[in-house]
C-alpha cells in the first residue's frame, strides 16, 4: 500500500492531502506532511468533515502543516466540492496538463455529457478500456503495461474508486488505460456479474476508443462474454478479443479456442493470446491497438465508399419485395470513431438484417479495417417529400 502511495505521489500533478476537521491535527498528519513535502508537488490540504463546524476555526490549526493551500470540504454532504473542482483542480491541473498532454482533455474537467465525446474524439491519446469477467487478469495486464504496481487491487476499505486513469506512453504514442476497479468492486457487493459487466461496459464505452474484451484462455467462452461482445459492437467501439493466461494452455488448447463456434460468433478481426503475468504478446497488442485506432479515424471519400457499395450490390442484389427492388445509390462517410456510413437509395426500409450484415462484412473486407464495427444509416431519397432515415 505504501509503495503504491509513493508511486502515485511521484506521478501526481496535484496532491490532495486529506485531514479530518473532527479529529483535528494529529501526529499522523505531521508524518504524512513530512513525507510528501520532499516531492515538491502542488499540495492542497483538504479539511474534510466540515459539516456542522465553523470553517475558519476548524481549518486554522492545519496551517501549521506548512502548506499554503487549505480548503474545507464535506465529502458526504458535498460541501466545498464545486470550489474544489473549479478553483483547484481546473486551475492547477489544466496548467500542468496543457504542458504535459497537449490538447488532451482530462476527465476531471468533465462537466457535461458532451465532454465525454470531446474526450473520446481527442486523437492525441488512444483511450483503452479493458473489460471482462472478474479474475481474467485485467489489472495484471495494466500493471504489466505500466511496469509498476500502480493499481490497488486488494479489498482494503477506502480503496474503492470508480475509474482509474492510467496515462502512459509506449513507443512514442500516448495511451490512457481506463480501469474500472471501483465498478468491479461494486460487482462483488451485488454479486450480479452479468448485469454489472454490462454496466461497466456502458460506462467506459462513452470514454474509450477501443475496448479490450479480455477472456481467460483456461476457461470456455461463456454466453456472458458474447452478450458483452454484442453490446460493445452495437454501441460502436473499436474492439479486441484478448485471451489471457496463455502460459497456462497448450498449443492444442489454443487451436481448440480458435476453432470454437463461440469465437466465430465474435468475428471482428485478429484475436490475441497473451500472458499478462509473463508479459507475453504485449507488443503485438499495441500494434493492433494502433491499427484499430488508425482505422477508426481514417477519412474515406464518398467515391471509394460508393464504389465498394456498388461492388457489393453487383455481387449480391437486394431482394425484390412486392415487385420493388431496393436500390442503393451512393454512400458517404457520416462519422468516424465509430465509423458510420450513410447509404442513400430507394426502399431502403426493405433491407433485411442479413443483407445489412452482408454489407457490413463486405465493407470491412474491402476497407481492410480491423476491430471496428461499421454503423450504417440508410436514407431514402426517392421522393423529396417523404424523407425517412433508418439505422442499422
Ligand atoms: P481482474 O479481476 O480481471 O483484474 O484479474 P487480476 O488481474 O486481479 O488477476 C486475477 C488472477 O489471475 C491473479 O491471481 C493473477 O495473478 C492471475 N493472472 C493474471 N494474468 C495471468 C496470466 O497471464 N497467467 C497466469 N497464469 N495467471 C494470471
Amino acid at each position: 500500500m505504501l509503495e503504491q502511495v509513493i508511486l502515485s505521489v511521484k506521478e501526481a500533478d496535484l496532491i490532495c492531502f486529506l485531514v479530518s476537521a473532527r479529529d483535528g491535527l494529529v501526529s499522523e498528519d505531521l508524518d504524512i506532511a513530512k513525507k510528501i513535502r520532499k516531492y515538491k508537488k502542488n499540495i492542497l490540504v483538504l479539511v474534510n468533515k466540515i459539516d456542522g463546524l465553523k470553517i475558519e476555526l476548524s481549518t486554522s490549526e492545519f496551517y501549521s502543516l506548512g502548506f499554503k493551500n487549505i480548503h474545507a470540504i464535506s465529502a458526504t454532504n458535498g460541501i466545498g466540492i464545486t470550489i474544489l473542482i473549479k478553483k483547484y483542480f481546473t486551475t492547477i491541473l489544466s496548467k500542468t496538463l496543457q504542458k504535459n498532454y497537449k490538447n488532451s482533455l482530462y476527465p476531471i474537467l468533465f462537466k457535461k455529457e458532451q465532454d465525454h465525446f470531446r474526450f473520446k474524439e481527442d486523437i492525441n491519446t488512444i483511450k483503452i478500456a479493458i473489460i471482462g469477467k472478474p479474475n481474467v487478469g485485467k489489472s495484471t495486464l495494466i500493471n504489466s503495461i505500466l511496469n509498476e504496481k500502480r493499481m490497488i487491487t486488494d479489498n482494503m476499505p477506502g480503496t474503492t474508486r470508480d475509474v482509474v486513469w492510467n496515462i502512459t506512453s509506449y513507443k512514442n504514442n500516448n495511451y490512457i488505460f481506463i480501469d474500472t476497479a471501483g465498478i468491479r468492486k461494486k460487482n462483488k457487493i451485488t454479486n450480479k456479474i452479468e448485469k454489472n459487466s454490462v454496466k461497466q461496459a456502458l460506462h467506459v464505452i462513452k470514454l474509450a476508443n477501443i475496448i479490450i474484451l479480455m477472456l481467460d484462455a483456461t476457461e470456455v467462452i461463456s454466453d456472458q462474454d458474447i452478450i458483452l461482445f454484442n453490446y460493445i459492437i452495437n454501441q460502436g467501439c473499436g474492439i479486441m478479443i484478448v485471451f489471457n493466461k496463455y502460459d497456462k494452455i497448450s498449443k492444442h488448447d489454443k487451436e481448440k479456442i480458435i476453432c470454437s463456434k463461440k469465437l466465430k460468433i465474435m468475428n471482428i478481426g485478429k484475436v490475441h493470446f497473451i500472458s499478462a503475468t509473463n508479459k507475453l504478446g504485449i507488443d503485438k497488442l499495441f500494434i493492433s491497438i494502433n491499427k484499430i485506432f488508425k482505422h477508426s479515424i481514417q477519412q474515406i471519400n464518398s467515391f471509394k465508399l460508393t464504389k465498394i457499395m456498388k461492388l457489393a450490390v453487383d455481387k449480391h442484389q437486394p431482394p425484390i419485395i412486392q415487385g420493388h427492388r431496393t436500390k442503393l445509390k451512393y454512400a458517404h462517410l457520416g462519422q468516424r470513431n465509430p465509423l458510420t456510413i450513410i447509404i442513400h437509395g430507394n426502399k431502403l426500409g426493405n433491407l433485411s438484417n442479413s443483407y445489412k450484415k452482408y454489407l457490413s462484412n463486405h465493407f470491412i473486407k474491402h476497407l481492410k479495417i480491423q476491430g471496428n464495427p461499421i454503423h450504417f444509416y440508410f436514407k431514402n431519397n426517392n421522393n423529396p417529400f417523404s424523407k425517412s432515415i433508418s439505422k442499422q
